[in-house]
């Protein structure tokens, strides 16, 4: 049989290994960490770093076609595989997801509008900043997420200080917008051009982190909905994209949409789709990356996504303790999935919940009870 391949070991990884094995694929997970959630679960797994040409050259040997679960991969070795072996999503696309100037200025090219911005390459270019930018965030262009790498800055004095404790590396600053809430949509592009989509899903953040994801019919205006698919679409049409690819959105206080970023892989916020969902987005990316039909997914519950963090395991103090999984799991339509992470700390995502049910009256019911248990905040939503 054939095997599929995958840069990166973490829940992303181990969640594409287990769809790909349900599928009857062997797998092989190239990861530095010889403990990592994929790595264990796998049929193969590589322990080397991501630019280690024999490391690359073994999951070249192993795999038949070659995946990424996270999107700081050096491009130059997707390039360097791709010799060898089909990989999906291209180099050049992840190029352009890693680099948030790059991204916006793709964005523009598509047609969608980003926040406003400037870019900061070197000191100079502070001056320049448009008064009109601030208050603003300040992104790295590079290597962020979770909200890490990002500074709230008011003033031009607080911008110059924090572009020198960003370590004065090439930034963006975003103007700070006054949001409605937030969205994503999960796009799949096979190689020969034919795209399927999930339905656009509202998420919460808390403190920069995914908290909740909810998809049903009431979770956003249909117009909203039909826009940030279009718009998805587009994007991944104009990187001529293979794979999975998740693009979030902002929708602002009047209702008008703004692209924010994306992710060249499955997303935290897609997750509810493996419960919920006829075709999940792990299955998205096997069928893309083995050359598999696509077919349009259908959502066959409302769904709630709870994000799992290692915060829960700490409810009082610093000793942790295994959160009451029995008690959540007496629950109708609760489906608890969880990453195999060996440690526990705050801020680590260590799984996530869905629940689904005959209706959102139901399902959201439900998920306010499992968040009581768990000792999650509430509301779970805006
Ligand atoms: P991820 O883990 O999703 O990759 P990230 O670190 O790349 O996160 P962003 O998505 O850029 O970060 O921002 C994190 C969150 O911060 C957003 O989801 C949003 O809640 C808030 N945020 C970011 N940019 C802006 C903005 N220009 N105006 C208002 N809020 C913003
Ligand atoms: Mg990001
Ligand atoms: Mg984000």
């Amino acid at each position: 049989g054939a095997t599929l391949g995958v840069m990166g070991g973490g829940q992303l990884g181990r969640m594409f290994v287990h769809e790909a094995q349900r599928m009857g694929y062997a797998t092989a997970v190239l990861d530095p960490d010889p403990d990592s959630p994929a790595g264990h679960v796998s049929h193969h797994h590589i322990p080397a770093g991501y630019a280690d040409v024999d490391g690359l050259a073994r999951l070249a040997g192993l795999a038949d076609a070659i995946t990424t679960e996270f999107e700081n991969v050096p491009a130059p070795s997707l390039q360097h595989l791709a010799v060898a072996r089909p990989v999906s999503p291209g180099a050049a696309a992840v190029a352009i997801a890693q680099d948030r100037i790059r991204e916006k200025a793709h964005f523009t090219r598509c047609g969608v509008s980003c926040a406003p911005h400037a870019v900061l390459q070197e000191a100079a270019d502070l001056a320049n900043v448009d008064e009109d930018l601030l208050p603003g965030i300040l992104k790295t262009a590079r290597l962020g997420y979770d909200g890490k790498g990002q500074q709230r800055v008011r003033t031009r004095d607080e911008l110059a200080a924090a572009w020198q404790a960003a370590g004065g590396v090439a930034c963006v600053l975003e103007k700070m917008l006054p949001l409605d809430f937030e969205c994503s949509v999960i796009v799949a592009r096979g190689r020969d051009g034919l795209m399927v989509h999930l339905p656009p899903q509202r998420n919460l953040h808390r403190d920069g982190i995914l908290a909740v994801t909810e998809v049903h019919e009431y979770s956003m205006p249909a117009d909203v909905a039909e826009q940030a698919t279009a718009a998805a679409r587009s994007i991944a049409e104009g990187l001529e994209y293979v794979g999975v690819l998740c693009v979030e959105f902002f929708v602002l206080m009047g209702g008008t949409l703004v692209v924010n970023e994306m992710a060249p892989r499955p997303h935290n916020s897609g997750h509810w789709s493996m419960d919920a969902s006829d075709v999940s987005q792990f299955e998205l990316q096997v069928r893309t990356l083995a050359g598999l039909p696509l077919t349009q997914p259908r959502q066959h519950s409302p769904a709630i996504m709870l994000n799992l963090l290692g915060d829960l395991w700490f409810p009082d103090g610093d000793t942790p303790r295994e959160p009451p999984w029995a008690d959540v799991l007496a629950l109708p339509g609760v489906h608890l999935h969880l990453y195999g992470k060996a440690e526990a700390r705050r801020g680590r995502k260590m799984g996530h919940l869905n629940v689904t049910g005959a209706d959102i009256d139901a399902v959201r019911g439900t998920a306010d009870f499992a968040a009581a248990l768990l000792g999650l905040a509430i509301p779970l939503s805006e």
